[in-house]
């Protein structure tokens, strides 16, 4: 039977493939019934799984020796739950008597313990339910871990399209290299992390579909039509046709606009405009090359080393940045340090303390807060900059300031790893500059406190447009209010710009707003001269910005940041996008 899902339209393009259903790796597991000849096999499972999580937890320890005791704690303490024998001989013997497959054998032995603690008088001890539930998932992670690489190989020439309850970015990483079309979620908003990589990857993507993994079934064909948020499950023969034939003119389109990748980003009044790119790690380099940015505006560090399950060491994080610099042939690239928490973790959930999970994860320990409550890792990672800044033009970024505290802490840091540097006899660009984000509306207001301290800044807009209109980027249930054509998201952004011009301080945007091109001409007219977006995106802002001319549109762009009427607003914007303005 055919029939159509409407969700979030997350990534652009037409997909045509086949339904894999995924499970997240969390304890959401398959329930089956083992054939009794099959039930040492599977018991066998089941500890060769246990001893990889007891050996991933011996060197995770082994390489902690300067990290604090209460990380070493966390991790000792998870040891000791999995070495329970409520958790360690109790899942065998279910699966033999009761024939339950080994992840569905562990989640019951799970609940008995997690209802054991719940039950406690004593907070500290019911606090504990959490660990044995984290201990848990990392035990089923790698029972599924392997199952889910394998479901993803597909057959040769097979065109997969993921269907899931929730991925992480985690997730979206580990699908990177298997040949995945599309993605289509029940739940995530337009700006969640895994929405920007999907769109980094540049496949298409509908999320927040509500009933996906419910509704479509394992090996169906489905349609994804990313721009329009709707999948198609089983269409008929007319419908694949006419979908067929229009994923190929949107490629056809799509290849007539690469073939601006030489022309310059100049408007119509020969202002130079930077087009620059958003990157996840040193594989994207040769899209930013071909795309034909003018640089890379925002390296988000923090997914080259997603999922993988602790910190990176100085040394690796040289490598990764290094190989990124040297690839971009001497174009300028801002590394962003570390914008770990909220949704992005590296698994070491259970172990670090500044991971531990929160009822308001986007507002806690996150970011460059996580950052300076871990100086040494900081540290790691700013020396790691500083050193790959001798390959090429190198500047530092420091996402979610806040305080004024935090950068002048950030600098200190900053300067004793130069220092050490120095006394090494190791060569970095003693000029680096270094930048802060503004994406918090308290550093928006107060932008003097940044603009003083600061070389340049650069617009988190999906931040920014999350904390001042109160809603979770990542929760499709609230996604109908992530405007970023709010009055006050308008009175913020012509702030920051205006501000930031009088102090002669560059400003970049590279949140996603940045990558549309309806709101090319808006940003253009406020005075935005960079933008960062995924490298895919930026032909068509290329061509926005070439029909332009500033000083024509200049007075209604900010009559429009100073209107405080939303359906005026949408009316004014469309009035300038509509601007005949092609010579
Ligand atoms: C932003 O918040 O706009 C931004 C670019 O950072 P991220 O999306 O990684 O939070
Ligand atoms: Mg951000």
């Amino acid at each position: 039977m055919s029939f159509t899902l409407h969700g979030l339209p997350i990534s652009g393009g037409i997909a045509i493939g086949q339904a894999r259903l995924i499970s997240q790796a969390t304890l959401e597991v398959s329930h089956r019934v083992i054939a009794p000849r099959r039930v040492e096999k599977e018991v066998a499972r089941f500890e060769s799984a246990m001893l990889r999580v007891r050996t991933e937890f011996e060197a995770m320890k082994s390489g902690m020796e300067n990290s604090p005791a209460d990380m070493r704690a966390f991790i000792d303490l998870h040891r000791m739950i999995l070495d329970d024998p409520e958790l360690s001989e109790a899942p065998k013997q279910i699966i033999r008597e009761r024939r339950c497959n080994a992840e569905w054998a562990i989640v019951q032995q799970m609940e008995v313990l997690v209802q054991q603690f719940e039950r406690m008088d004593d907070a500290y001890l019911r606090e504990r339910s959490y660990d044995v539930r984290q201990a848990v998932e990392r035990v089923v992670r790698e029972l599924a871990g392997r199952q889910h690489a394998n479901r993803l190989k597909g057959a040769k020439g097979e065109r997969l399209i993921v269907v899931a309850h929730d991925l992480s970015p985690a997730d979206i990483m580990a699908f990177r290299n298997h040949g995945v079309v599309s993605f289509v979620t029940d739940v995530g908003g337009a700006t969640s992390h895994t929405a920007i990589l999907a769109r980094g990857m540049g496949v298409p993507a509908v999320l927040g579909l509500h009933n996906a993994r419910q509704l479509i079934r394992d090996q169906e064909t489905l349609i994804v039509d990313g721009a329009r948020g709707v999948v198609i499950v089983n269409p008929g023969q007319r419908i694949l046709e006419e979908y067929e034939l229009r994923k190929t003119q949107l490629e056809l389109e799509s290849s007539k606009l690469k073939m601006l990748k030489t022309a310059r980003a100049t408007t119509l009044d020969r202002i130079k405009i930077d087009l620059l790119a958003n990157i996840e790690g040193p594989e994207d380099v040769e899209a930013v090359l071909e795309c034909g940015a003018d640089g890379v505006g925002l390296f988000r560090t923090e997914f080259i080393f997603l999922g993988r399950g602790d910190m990176p060491s100085e040394d690796e994080q040289f490598e990764a940045y290094r190989k990124t610099v040297k690839g971009m042939e001497g174009h300028p690239i801002v590394i962003r340090t570390f914008d770990l928490g909220n949704d992005k973790d590296l698994h070491v959930a259970d172990e670090a303390p500044g991971d531990r999970r929160r009822e308001n994860p986007a507002l806690g320990l996150r970011s460059v807060r996580l950052s300076l409550s871990e100086p040494k890792v900081f540290l790691a990672q700013l020396r790691a900059i500083l050193r790959a800044s001798k390959f090429g033009k190198v500047k530092i970024l420091i996402p979610m300031v806040s305080h004024a505290f935090q950068v002048d802490q950030t600098l200190a840091l900053l300067e004793q790893a130069k220092s050490s540097l120095r006394g090494e006899k190791i060569a970095f660009d003693e000029d680096i500059q270094i930048g802060g984000m503004i994406e918090v509306p308290a550093a928006a207001l107060a932008i003097g406190t940044f603009l003083r301290r600061l070389d340049f800044l650069s617009i988190g807009t999906n931040d920014l447009i999350q904390y001042t209109l109160a809603i979770d980027r990542a929760d499709e249930q609230v996604a109908y209010l992530y405007d970023p054509l709010h009055p006050a998201v308008l009175m913020l952004l012509s702030h920051i710009i205006g501000s930031s011009e009088k102090a002669g301080v560059p400003v970049s945007m590279c949140g996603e707003m940045a990558g549309d091109p309806n709101f090319t001409r808006l940003l253009l007219g406020l005075g935005l001269r960079q933008f960062s977006m995924f490298p895919a995106r930026i032909p068509a802002v290329k061509q926005r910005v070439k029909q332009c001319d500033i000083a024509g549109i200049e007075a209604l762009a900010r009559r429009i940041a100073r209107l405080d009427e939303p359906a005026k607003i949408v009316e004014q914007v469309e009035r300038l996008n509509a601007w005949p303005q092609q010579s």
